[in-house]
């Protein structure tokens, strides 16, 4: 059903937004929605999805409905729409009875041009929305975050299954459906679940130009961490921690180090979170510590920089995390601290769910996750890569480019560190490797391997050193992890030939510093 244009986007994206120009396919998206087709929008966060429903709000005339998961996040947007002249509202249940029945009633007279719900609300109570919304003139739904329909995706919410219910009653009424990450099958299940008719789809590249992507070694993280700190100082950033209790330890931490921090998670009441939250966003306190609760729909462009202390669960939600940083277009810098710990630990919670479809599905994107962090290519290259994008060459933006060009010759610490491992008979972890070929004096250590000839060999170097070394050989495919219930290091087929051969190991170290920005180097 075709609208009437009452002005065009180009104006209404000047005098209510205040912006000169469309970026990317907006325009385009903005006139597929116009025509009364089903529009499906993949771009990255950050990328200016908002307006390719709210432009349309505003032509229409009649209401757009705009369904979204956090009802968090709904008076931020409505409060922001309000600012610039857009009447909007949201309902939700944290309103009293009588606030709801102004909106409706305000809705009814045509004052309203965008109503935000969660999609829990359309069916339930005792007069389920979607009844009202057929005495009203929907124009126009618009389904955001709109991955959480799928059980492919990794925010599955079912409630959202519910829409494709409201999409039969309104089969005239144009659909609009948006997210920042979708894999191939998520982005089937989002129209067939939506019951969308024929959708024109619009997917944006997801490159993140701006953003410089590391992966570091876990070990000694609140020093590295610190020290990155250091070179980002008085810019925002977000730190996400795996647990409430890493989000209050590594607070506390910074604080105590005089740094402008505070924690977010699930466990602190909803007055402290959106307290912190609005200081955060004001830029009256810099930095965020934060379980992944933290950041959906945050509108704050000058993010300089996201740090995950723990490997994250899968790709989508590493780079949805990322993707909040620089969404002003200037550098800035995404850090993540690995470690194999963190990939096991994560293995095990999924093991304890009680969907084994579900939990496949999520351990393949685990292996995704992992894979990413020991990956010595192009890391914005396997981003892309991932979301079914080809990249064209090495970016020169990411840690691994960096270290191209960077190899060094580790092959005699090579050879010492393969070699103990051979000779306590693969069956240890880094750990233990590194106190033998440093000559520990423990004597459980002594007694034990004492008569081999790597002891002791490697004690002119550092710790350090040597687990660093270690990771890098795995990294490189030479060590591969085996055991079960402890870590234990093995060498592969690769390491075998190339100490047979005598031929070079040359590993790209860590550079002097771990955290040089992107203008720097
Ligand atoms: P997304 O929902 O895709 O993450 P938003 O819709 O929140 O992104 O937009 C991200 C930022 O870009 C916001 O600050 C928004 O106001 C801004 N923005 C959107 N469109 C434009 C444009 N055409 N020109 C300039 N800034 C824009
Ligand atoms: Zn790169």
């Amino acid at each position: 059903m075709p609208q009437t244009l009452t002005s065009n986007p180009q104006e209404i994206l000047k005098n209510f937004f205040g912006y000169s120009g469309f970026r990317g396919n907006q325009e385009a998206i903005i006139q597929s929605v116009s025509k009364g087709q089903d529009t499906i929008v993949l771009m990255p966060t950050g990328g200016g999805k908002s307006v390719c429903y709210q432009i349309p709000a505003v032509l229409f005339g009649g209401l757009t409905l705009v369904i979204s998961p956090l009802i968090s996040l709904m008076k931020d947007q409505v409060d922001a729409l309000n600012t610039n002249g857009i009447p909007a509202a949201f309902l939700n249940s944290s309103q009293s009875i009588s606030e709801q029945r102004y909106i409706t009633s305000q809705i009814q007279e045509g004052k309203i041009k965008l109503l935000y719900i969660a999609p829990e609300r359309l069916f339930k109570g005792e007069y389920p929305l979607i009844e009202f919304l057929k005495t009203v003139d929907l124009k126009l739904v618009a389904v955001d975050e709109a991955h959480c329909v799928s059980q492919w995706g990794h925010d599955f919410r079912p409630e959202y299954l519910k829409i494709g219910a409201l999409r039969k009653e309104f089969s005239n009424t144009p659909f609009i459906a948006l997210t920042a990450t979708a894999d191939k099958l998520t982005r089937k299940d989002i129209a067939e679940k939506l019951g969308l008719n024929s959708p024109k789809w619009f997917i944006s590249s997801f490159d993140r130009s701006n953003i410089t992507y590391r992966v570091t070694a876990k070990r000694d993280s609140m020093d590295k961490l610190l020290e990155f700190l250091d070179f980002h100082k008085k810019d925002s950033g977000i730190i996400y921690c795996l647990s409430r209790k890493n989000v209050e330890q590594t607070a506390a931490t910074l604080e105590a180090e005089g740094l402008s921090v505070l924690p977010y998670h699930a466990g602190l009441s909803r007055e402290i979170r959106e307290k912190n939250q609005e200081l955060f966003i004001k830029d009256e306190v810099k930095i965020m510590v934060a379980t992944i609760a933290f950041g959906m729909g945050i509108d704050k462009s000058n993010v300089r920089f996201v740090v995950h202390m723990n490997m994250p669960q899968n790709i989508e939600g590493y780079y949805q995390e990322t993707g909040r940083a620089g969404r002003d277009g200037l550098p800035s810098d995404a850090l993540l601290f690995f470690s194999v710990g963190d990939a096991i630990t994560l293995g095990r919670m999924l093991e304890q769910s009680e969907n084994q479809g579900f939990s496949d599905v999520m351990q393949g994107k685990l292996d995704k996750m992992k894979a990413f962090c020991q990956s010595k290519t192009c890391r914005r290259k396997y981003l892309l890569n991932y979301f079914g994008e080809e990249a064209a060459d090495n970016c020169g933006n990411c840690d691994t480019c960096f270290q191209k060009g960077n190899l060094q010759d580790m092959t005699i610490p090579s050879q010492m560190l393969l070699s103990t491992i051979a000779r306590l008979s693969e069956a240890f972890g880094l750990g233990y490797v590194v106190l033998v070929l440093r000559g520990s004096k423990s004597a459980k250590i002594q007694e034990a391997h004492q008569a081999l000839s790597v002891y002791g060999i490697g004690k002119d170097r550092p710790e350090s050193f040597w687990k660093d070394l270690g990771e890098k050989l795995q990294q490189e495919g030479y060590l591969a992890e085996a055991g079960s219930q402890f870590p234990t290091l093995k060498l592969t087929t690769l390491a075998w030939e190339k100490l047979k051969s005598k031929e070079k190991f040359l590993l790209p170290m860590e550079e002097e510093r771990t955290t040089a920005s992107a203008t720097s180097a």
